[in-house]
């Protein structure tokens, strides 16, 4: 028989919880966090939907190994952030959302991305879901299975998101390459997973030297065999010797310590959340090492996802261009006013939420979209 894949429950602003989540919430400006849990499939984690001022939460789900439900709450909260800064610096007409999920070995792994499915169809379009670490198309397709609220289809109109994520980064990176006047680079990209691997390709075809590093080692392999590029082990990649690192595996690699230990010039890539704390940034400056803002330069899929699902346009490379640009402003902003470029990246994509507030606010609660206008 099948299992009710109804989420058993879900935890929402429950005064049993322990008030360290509501600090993190206030300390991030969470507008929601789910905690979900489904007994039948051991399904288990957290659905953070960041801000929703400029549109419906989007955003990826991503399926991990946690250490400890604290940590996948983190990550949660972290990354939905970061995809409200993406959409509003990438002029989207969208908030940010993120979902996690606990990987273990009970998980049946099907049911339980249906059951999830469940939970999103539920919010009723307040959270449209995607692709993000550890999900395979078959799990895209399972989400689908309930909900129409999922990135899972596989058409050419709509493209491969993690090459359309990975052509963003290489927009980003030729920005940073021509603001530092290098032509030819030695790039150490660090994971070649989905988008990993697509913009490994990209720089093939662009004449750069290769470095790849992965945890599963067949991925490097097949980087190696196709690609020509050299393996190092996933302990060396971060400090090899080479002009550009791009992390294309987890966030957090970039930490205060090993800053001082890099020998690439500029450090662009699709990760997440890269920057271990704003002291691995401040100490990128000090090096003066260029450092590509990472929700600016990841934001391809997005940007795609969003003006395939929500603007209905056929064509986004324009929009995936543009990332140049940004990525130029960014870069010159920050030399100009001698600050960092994550600084300026985030008082740009805030500078955007607060005039949509107080645009809002002078509306005097009208719904924005009739009196006001439309996000975008
Ligand atoms: P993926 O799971 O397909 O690939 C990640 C790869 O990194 C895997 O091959 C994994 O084995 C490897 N890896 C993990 N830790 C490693 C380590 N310490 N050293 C070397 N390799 C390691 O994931 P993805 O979809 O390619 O996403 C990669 C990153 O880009 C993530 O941080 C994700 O959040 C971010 N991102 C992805 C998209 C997208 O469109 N998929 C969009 C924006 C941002």
């Amino acid at each position: 028989m099948t299992p009710n894949l109804a989420v058993d429950a879900t935890v929402e602003s429950d005064d049993t919880l322990p008030m360290h989540l509501f600090e993190q919430m206030v300390a991030g400006d969470h507008e929601q966090v789910i905690a979900f849990q489904n007994q039948a499939t051991r399904l288990r984690g957290f659905l953070a939907i960041h801000d929703t001022t400029l549109g419906p939460a989007l955003g990826g789900v991503r399926i991990w190994s946690y250490s400890s439900d604290d940590e996948a709450l983190a990550d949660a909260l972290r990354l939905s952030r970061a995809m409200t800064y993406k959409a509003s610096l990438a002029d989207l007409p969208c908030g940010g959302g993120k979902a996690v999920i606990l990987l273990h070995p009970e998980l049946q792994r099907a049911e339980a991305l249906e059951a999830f499915g469940q939970l999103v169809e539920s919010l009723r379009g307040r959270f449209f879901t995607g692709p993000d670490v550890g999900i395979t198309a078959a799990d895209l397709a399972a989400i689908g299975r309930a909900t129409r609220y999922v990135a899972c289809e596989s058409s050419p109109a709509l493209g491969d998101i993690s090459e359309q994520t990975a052509t963003g980064v290489w927009h980003g990176l030729r920005a940073c390459l021509d603001f530092a006047r290098i032509k030819k680079a030695r790039v150490a990209v660090q994971g070649v997973g989905s988008v990993g691997m697509w913009l490994a390709r990209i720089l093939k075809r662009e004449g750069m030297e290769l470095i790849v590093a992965d945890l599963d080692s067949g991925r490097a392999h097949q980087a190696a065999g196709e690609l020509g590029a050299r393996i190092v082990s996933p302990e060396e990649i971060l400090t090899a010797d080479c002009d550009v690192l791009a992390p294309c595996a987890l966030g957090g690699v970039i930490t205060a310590e090993i800053v001082p230990r890099l020998r690439a010039r500029i450090v662009c890539g699709s990760a997440n959340n890269v920057l271990a704390g704003s002291e691995a940034g401040d100490a990128l400056v000090r090096r003066g090492i260029l450092y590509a803002p990472d929700y600016l330069v990841n934001a391809g899929g997005l940007i795609r996802g969003a003006e395939y699902y929500l603007l209905k346009r056929a064509d986004s490379a324009p929009s995936l261009a543009r990332i140049y640009d940004r990525m130029r402003s960014v870069l010159d902003r920050a030399r100009d006013l001698r600050i960092s470029t994550a600084r300026v990246a985030d008082e740009l994509a805030e500078a955007r939420l607060k005039r949509r507030k107080l645009f809002r606010d002078l509306c005097w609660g009208a719904d924005p979209s009739s009196a006001c206008g439309t996000g975008g």
